[in-house]
């Protein structure tokens, strides 16, 4: 019979249950025992929702404090020299070092890397390897987790990752070093923790190798070959390796060809494989095929699905197929049951976590009985898609027709970037290294605490209009004082860069408890995009009209970038994304030209998400890129060229994709660089880029103030690969999750720094 399958499912709770209990052990107003019994209870709760809900194959260590790939680097003892970690069991404190670091008494141990898994906005910890990192089984928590459940009368699935995966995740500071060649030290530990499994009781192991689908060469491959073999010999054992979020691609024949009893495949990104799969699947193995999104919050499309499902079934038989969500339910909400607001036709569109289970199950009964014996729930399925895809809530004609008739020229500026640069300095007179923030200021304890007193109703509108104003005034005067060239208003009426902009677009809704772990115990509720994006109304005008009326300087107008509002969204899955981008793109563009209308000469356009949002598969980006710089320039060329359009990104890594983002013909860019000592500047000893541009020189996510000096530094090394005209100068980010305390100084010093810099570029012409 064909089985129902479970790869992992959201550890936060329904209602966030781990980041409260988590959050107070942390500030030490709660025990490890309180602790430790939130999280039995969830996970009590998650393993008899997915039993009730019918799958027949439940994981287990799917459940984390912090991180599923800090959890592996625990249970394999993988724990870098500065936790003075001594061998046995790496404890709760210890783990949470790792995650956080730890300034208490005697100890000051800074926080491993934290950085995105995959294309996702979850982040994991980045495991750190030397020639000398020595495996052991230093964690008893895979075992312990299996045996609660066994004790609750559940069978369970023990997951992890891999071990090529999570030696691919990691990071060296050793030159020349690879941590793929500690495999061979590595791959025993984990045949002592299947063998321990096996021990316990456990019949199938989940073994989480994402890497496969990502481009690989033949000494990765090989490495998997080698891997698997070795973990193959625990007799008794079946393992079952997911890979997730794209295809197998040149990978396939290595994974097909795994000794392993079974194979997760994602179908819903990339459901083309399936044939390729089948077609060379051994005889042997069982193939788990991802059928339900776990990247997003729509309903399955039940006859998609089971064509994919029979398809697998014809060539294998229902023994050798499992049904199962794409990947692990971590990326989803929990219960759409607590959505209280959300109307009764979109809720009908929608599944979270705990529907989507139920879902499966469906499938898989659909699949084993046939297509009667769950008539009732096709049939309401069917109808849920034709409602969707006729409801005139979703469907506007108008948005529609204007996007058809976008022209190669809504797409470009009215003249090159050297004439624009030739008007905008007429009317934009700046300094040599104008000197500028990326948008927000402190949202401060004052500011949270007025917008949720005027959102609960204890102030009124006008008392919080006043606040925020009273705010922008101040922001402003201090930029005035701090001598800051190019102005911004600080941002204080925005809840979040996306969601403000969210809520005044047609296409979007909220919802309550829509939470999805981001990292540790924060997380985000993402908007939802459901249909056609249009701009009701101005959205941003009221505050820009406010703030410029109070300054003679230039206030810079600051809009969020279409692929970064799609990026941070759950998307609707019924049209292309590139084609909600760009309906996102006109609604901005609107934006932008009433900007220029009320006479504000620079615009930014964030595009924070660019680089995130791209593919996993090298082959795949020239595609993303094209429609998502398309969808950039659709936003930002509905203006004169007397206008300047700045736009700024939040990474570091784009050595690879500069010509993407100069075609983005902006006319200045801010990016992140300080971190990496302004890592991205190598990219422009083969690469001219042709505008202006704003390296960060400080890193706004540590609270540490930078010195003059260290920026000083950072800016003439910039100044090796650009020319002084191209030079702007800002932070690495938006300030608004740091202190007054420490944006003070540290602006201070960034202005000193670029007025030294001009100073002395002063001497050197008159000498
Ligand atoms: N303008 C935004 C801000 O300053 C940009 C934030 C970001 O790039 N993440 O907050
Ligand atoms: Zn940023």
């Amino acid at each position: 019979m064909v089985k129902a399958r479970n790869l992992g499912y959201p550890r936060v709770g329904a209602h966030r249950e781990l980041k409260r209990a988590v959050e107070a052990y942390w500030k030490g107003e709660s025990s490890v025992d309180a602790l430790q019994a939130t999280a039995k209870e969830i996970r009590k709760t998650n393993w008899q929702t997915q039993q009730n809900a019918g799958i027949d194959i439940i994981p287990s260590n799917d459940f984390s404090f912090y991180d599923h790939v800090l959890d592996t680097i625990a249970l394999v003892g993988a724990v870098p020299a500065r936790y003075q970690f001594k061998g046995g069991n790496v404890g709760l404190d210890t783990y949470f070092a790792m995650a956080r670091g730890a300034q208490t008494q005697g100890a000051d141990v800074t926080a491993m890397e934290m950085t995105k898994w995959f294309d996702t906005n979850y982040h994991y910890i980045v495991p750190e390897y030397s020639s000398s990192t020595a495996f052991a089984v230093s964690s008893t928590k895979i075992v312990d987790e299996y045996n609660e459940a066994k004790a609750l009368g559940i069978q369970t699935v023990p997951t992890l990752v891999g071990p090529v995966t999570l030696l691919l995740l990691g990071k060296t500071h050793e030159a020349g070093f690879k941590p793929i060649n500690l495999l061979a030290k590595l791959v025993p530990v984990y045949v002592q923790v299947l063998e321990q499994l096996k021990q316990a009781g456990a019949e199938w192991v989940q073994l989480d190798e994402p890497y496969l689908v990502m481009d690989g060469d033949d000494a990765t491959r090989k490495a998997f070959t080698d891997a698997y073999k070795q973990i193959a010999a625990v007799a008794g054992l079946k393992v079952l390796v997911a890979t997730y979020f794209d295809n197998l691609g040149d990978n396939l024949a290595t994974a097909v060809s795994l000794p392993v009893a079974g194979l997760h495949i994602d179908c819903v990104r990339a459901p083309e494989q399936l044939d390729h799969v089948l077609a060379a699947f051994p005889a042997d193995k069982i193939l788990s095929v991802g059928v339900v999104d776990g990247r997003n919050i729509w309903k399955n499309n039940f006859d998609r699905s089971l064509a994919l499902i029979n398809k697998a079934i014809a060539k294998l038989g229902k023994e050798r197929v499992f049904v199962a969500p794409s990947c692990s339910l971590l990326h989803t909400p929990v219960d759409l049951d607590n959505e209280t607001k959300l109307d009764a036709e979109l809720k009908q569109w929608l599944a979270f976590a705990k529907q989507k289970l139920s879902e499966v199950a469906i499938l898989a009964k659909a699949a084993n009985q046939g297509e009667d014996a769950v008539a009732a729930e096709l049939d309401a399925n069917r109808k849920a898609h034709a409602a969707r895809s006729a409801s005139p809530r979703i469907h506007k004609q108008d948005v529609k027709q204007r996007l058809a008739a976008v022209t190669d020229n809504m797409k470009k500026r009215m003249s090159s970037y050297g004439d624009r640069r030739e008007k905008q300095q007429q009317t934009i007179t700046l300094p040599l290294f104008p000197t500028t923030t990326i948008g927000s200021f402190p949202q401060t304890a004052d500011v949270r605490k007025a917008r949720a007193d005027f959102k609960a109703g204890r102030i009124s509108a006008a008392d919080y209009e006043a606040f925020l104003e009273k705010e922008t005034i101040s922001c402003i005067r201090y930029q005035e004082e701090a001598d800051i060239d190019v102005l911004v208003h600080g941002e204080f009426e925005r809840n979040d860069m996306v969601e403000y902009f969210g809520e005044q677009l047609g296409g979007f809704t909220f919802t309550e408890n829509g939470w999805v772990q981001s990292y540790g115990s924060r997380c985000v509720k993402p908007p939802v995009i459901f249909g056609d994006v249009y701009r009701e109304n101005p959205m941003t005008i009221r505050w820009i009209n406010f703030a410029q009326a109070q300054t003679k300087r230039i206030m810079k107008g600051m809009l969020t970038g279409p692929v970064t509002i799609l990026q941070w969204s759950f998307v609707r899955d019924d049209q292309p994304r590139s084609e909600t981008c760009y309906q996102i793109g006109l609604a901005i563009r609107d934006e932008v030209v009433d900007l220029e209308k009320a006479g504000i000469k620079i615009i930014q356009i964030d595009e924070a998400a660019l680089r995130e949002g791209l593919p996993l598969r090298r082959s795949n980006w020239k595609t993303y890129l094209d429609w998502a710089v398309d969808s950039f320039r659709l936003t930002a060329s509905g203006v004169k060229d007397e206008t300047q359009i700045h736009t700024h990104m939040c990474y570091s890594e784009f050595n690879d994709i500069i010509e993407a983002v100069a075609n983005m013909d902006a006319d200045v860019i801010s990016i992140e660089t300080s971190r990496s000592q302004m890592e991205l500047l190598d990219a422009f000893v083969n690469f001219k880029y042709p505008n202006e541009i704003g390296p960060g020189v400080y890193d706004i996510h540590s609270p540490r103030v930078p010195t003059q000096e260290e920026m000083e530094q950072l800016l003439r090394k910039a100044l090796e690969v650009l020319t002084p005209a191209q030079l702007w100068v800002n932070p690495d980010c938006g300030l608004k999750t740091r202190g007054w305390k420490e944006v003070k100084p540290a602006l201070e010093g960034m202005v000193h720094a670029a007025k030294k810099l001009r100073q002395e570029l002063a001497n050197k012409a008159a000498a």
